[in-house]
């Protein structure tokens, strides 16, 4: 698999049914959470993105957020969803994946990875051997180092 390349794109993480992953063979999921569940222009959870994570409850799957941030939001966030939580991941970085997937039971095989950028969710994913699927930022609000990123995802067509 190309370091880079999601094994699948979608708009919003409420287009990713319970189904469709255990489909790919898909039980545990790390979930990335600013621009991917929470607009980093809003910073408020929307109504969808609950109702999706009690779907993906609801289904079995195994969920543990994990963010490269290190505010108190993000410890909120966890606990409006109800979700473990992996902070200060430094993505692209492969050890709070795995501290994930250890909090959550699941092996790399049956995980995927679900963020916004390329050069920390995805690669991160992948130099694991994780599935990657990306969305759309929910927002155009960034860190400056992630419009930097966001340049190069570009080119690289995203
Ligand atoms: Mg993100």
């Amino acid at each position: 698999m190309f370091l880079l390349k999601p094994d699948q794109s979608y708009e919003r993480v409420e287009d990713i049914s319970a189904a469709a992953l255990r489909a790919m063979g898909v039980s545990a999921l790390l979930l990335d959470i600013d621009n991917t569940l929470v607009s980093r222009a809003s910073g408020t959870m929307p109504s969808s993105v609950n109702a999706w994570v009690a779907h993906l409850k609801a289904s079995g799957l195994a969920l543990c957020l994990i963010s490269n941030n290190w505010h108190r939001s993000v410890f909120d966030y966890a606990a409006e969803l109800k979700l473990p939580l992996v902070h200060k991941a430094m993505k692209p970085l492969p050890f709070a994946y795995l501290r994930a997937l250890g909090k959550i039971a699941a092996q790399r095989k049956q995980a995927a990875v679900i963020g916004d950028q390329l050069f920390t969710d995805v690669l991160g994913a992948h130099l694991l051997g994780i599935r990657a699927l990306l969305v759309q930022p929910r927002s155009e609000a960034d860190l400056w180092y992630t419009k930097i990123f966001r340049r190069l995802e570009k080119r690289l067509g995203r």
